[in-house]
């Protein structure tokens, strides 16, 4: 039998509140942070606390259900990451809108440094923030 090192990630459960906090990023375009999430659920009656979300959203991140970024405050922004779904983004540090990108390139690059270490199962996180058009045209 091969024997292989794997690092262990916390099992995703699927319990109740779980579900609510995935259905409601889901739902949402672009990037949330826990505290918008949480007021969303919360204005659709949906009781969860701050910090079942919280674990909710770092959870999802573990299972690689979730992309999460920082904005200037170090504050994180969650959004779903559907199945088969794999993409960066440009995102506002100041309102969180995100603008896909097109990143071939990076794909690329990702893909050749796999192949040559000769590590299985490679994933890479590419973070780009900046400050959008609206937010940069109006006062701040
Ligand atoms: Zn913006
Ligand atoms: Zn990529």
């Amino acid at each position: 039998m091969p024997r292989t090192r794997r690092i262990p990630v916390p099992p995703w459960r699927d319990t109740p509140q779980r579900l609510q906090v995935l259905r409601a990023l889901a739902a949402r375009p672009g990037f949330s942070s826990a505290k918008l999430l949480h007021a969303r659920m919360a204005a659709d009656g949906c009781e969860v606390g701050l910090s079942t979300v919280y674990r909710a959203l770092a959870a999802l991140v573990e299972a690689g259900q979730a992309d999460v970024v920082r904005d200037d405050n170090g504050e994180r922004l969650f959004r779903h990451r559907g199945e088969e779904q794999h993409q960066h983004y440009l995102v506002c540090r100041h309102c969180g809108f995100a603008l896909a990108l097109d990143t071939d390139e990076i794909e690329t690059w990702a893909d050749r440094i796999a192949r040559e270490s000769g590590f299985a199962d490679v994933r890479h996180t590419v973070e780009l923030a900046g400050v959008c058009t609206e937010c940069s045209a109006g006062p701040l």
